[in-house]
């Protein structure tokens, strides 16, 4: 952290004071108003809703290594940890709020510019904020799946459980990183209890994709399938770090889709992209959704 605080850094990547900020927002604009976008979001967009971004330049370093699926499943300490820690996370996740990204994205889809949208968090921001069909790559944690049945259940259910068997359980989290997990002091953990499947008593997890774990096929197929009929695909807020989401750029630039990149700080999609803003999201988006409303009211008048 730098000590900048979000206002400041709106301020000074405002696109009127970056060179050539505001012609590339312009252009931005016009790719969108031509329609077939599709969004790629990743932990950027949601930092302003006050949920951290450990890659981005507004996160310190995460200090613990992230839960992994083979960890999850076969170590019986580090789960009833994870779900400790979990459990004091998922306050900061429940009560995250969309920004003005996540309407921004909502109000193109409204508009018809959108093919679809792809989102590597798993915090279900883009629908609290009014998107739909949003093909989450890495599950939602507000929902919970059972590892022996199959069965889906809520995490609000799931939380009232949780304190319900643990009546004494008081610790006080240090921080929180972007899955929902926090950082806590070991001993604060001791006596916490698991709960189970109130179905077939079996493991319960988040329905998020663990290190270690891979994204389902059928959410990949149908996220490469989006990528390939548009005409344009729109990052916004990813690094592009992790191959799980700088595939789809590779794609896109193999298959001739012009790829256009809104983040804050460099990105590995930069070589791929024809398009770049170096900006906060919650700044440039709805910039970028009020020009696409002035242009398409230009365009009906033209057509009228
Ligand atoms: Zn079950």
């Amino acid at each position: 952290m730098d000590g900048v605080t979000v206002e400041q850094r709106a301020e000074r990547y405002r696109p009127e004071c970056v060179p050539g900020g505001q012609d590339r927002v312009a252009e931005l604009a016009g790719w969108v108003t031509d329609g077939d976008v599709v969004v790629l979001s990743g932990a950027g967009l949601s930092t302003e809703s006050g949920i951290p971004d450990y890659r981005g330049p507004s996160g310190a370093a995460r200090r613990t290594t992230p839960m992994t699926y083979q960890t999850f499943t076969r170590d019986p300490v580090a789960r009833r940890r994870y779900w400790a820690r979990s459990h004091l996370g998922w306050r900061t996740i429940s009560d995250a709020r969309p920004n003005a990204g996540h309407r921004a994205v909502a109000r193109l889809q409204e508009l018809a510019r959108l093919g679809g949208i792809i989102t590597q968090n798993v915090d279900g921001l883009h629908q609290a904020g009014g998107a739909r069909d949003v093909v989450e790559l890495h599950g939602n944690l507000a929902r919970i799946t059972c590892l022996d049945c199959g069965s889906r259940s809520s995490r609000s259910a799931h939380e009232a459980r949780l304190s319900a068997a643990n009546p004494d359980f008081a610790a006080v989290a240090a921080a929180i990183n972007p899955d929902g997990d926090v950082e806590l002091d070991e001993a604060a953990l001791d006596g916490f209890t698991v709960v189970d499947c109130t179905g077939c008593g079996g493991m319960l997890k988040p329905d998020v994709v663990y290190f270690g774990e891979s994204v389902p096929p059928d959410r990949v197929a149908r996220s490469f399938e989006l990528v390939c009929g548009a005409r344009t695909l729109l990052v916004l807020g990813s690094s592009l770090t992790v191959m799980s989401g700088r595939r789809f750029v590779l794609r896109a630039a193999r298959e001739g889709v012009r790829v256009a990149i809104v983040n804050q700080g460099v990105t590995r999609g930069e070589p791929y992209a024809s398009l770049t803003v170096d900006a906060p999201l919650g700044t440039v988006l709805p910039d970028l959704v009020a020009r696409v409303e002035s242009s398409t009211r230009q365009n009906a008048r033209i057509i009228l």
